[in-house]
């Protein structure tokens, strides 16, 4: 009996993507997260890259993540179905130094909407370290997540900042959805 919940606890896997405007920093929170590193020592995505990772959700529910960073480049439109489909969460990202990356989230969100139905969403705000740079404050970002019903945090790839807990958030998030879109590995 408690083999079977045991077994049942550690089974789900869940795919996850980014989603937001080029450079805002999806591939560098993606690398920050999994590997631990930020740098330039690396070329701008090319075609797609696939990671996966174990982490322990609420009630210590075992789930993995798979999370797909993929190039926001022109080649990308021929893919993006492929991108978004059974996509059970998306990382929205804008970076807080360009308003034009905060004002295209309606759009992301719109074509997301039309490829996954029930994604759960985190909204990021990313380049926190960039303090002085700041263009959009706070209370927006707090403000667009509550509208679209979002967890909201502002992260730093670069320093590392509110990352993990990023990640951690959308685990939660996903664990709460269990069995309803678990998939079963
Ligand atoms: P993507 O196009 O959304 O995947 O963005 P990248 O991860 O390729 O990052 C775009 C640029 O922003 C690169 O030069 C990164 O080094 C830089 N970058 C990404 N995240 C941060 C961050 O948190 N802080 C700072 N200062 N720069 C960042
Ligand atoms: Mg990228």
């Amino acid at each position: 009996m408690s083999g079977e919940m045991k077994a049942g606890k550690q089974d789900y896997i869940f795919k996850v993507i980014l989603i937001g405007d080029g450079s805002v920093g999806k591939t560098s929170l993606v690398r920050r997260y999994m590997e631990g590193k930020f740098g330039a020592d690396y070329l701008p995505t090319i075609g797609s890259q696939i990671y996966t990772k174990k982490v322990v959700g609420k009630g210590e529910t075992k789930i993995t993540l798979v999370v797909w960073d993929i190039s926001g480049q022109p080649a990308f439109t021929a893919i993006r179905p492929e991108y978004y489909k059974g996509a059970a969460a998306i990382l929205l990202v804008y970076d807080l130094t360009r308003s034009e990356t905060f004002q295209h989230l309606d759009g992301w969100l719109s074509e997301t909407k039309r490829y996954s139905p029930k994604p759960e969403v985190v909204l990021i705000g990313n380049k926190s370290d960039l303090e002085a740079r700041r263009r959009i404050p706070h209370r927006a970002g707090e403000e667009y997540a509550s509208k679209i019903r979002a967890p909201f945090l502002e992260t730093s790839a670069k320093d590392g900042s509110n990352v993990a807990e990023a990640f951690a958030t959308l685990a939660d998030k996903l664990v709460m959805t269990i069995p309803s879109t678990g998939t079963r590995k």
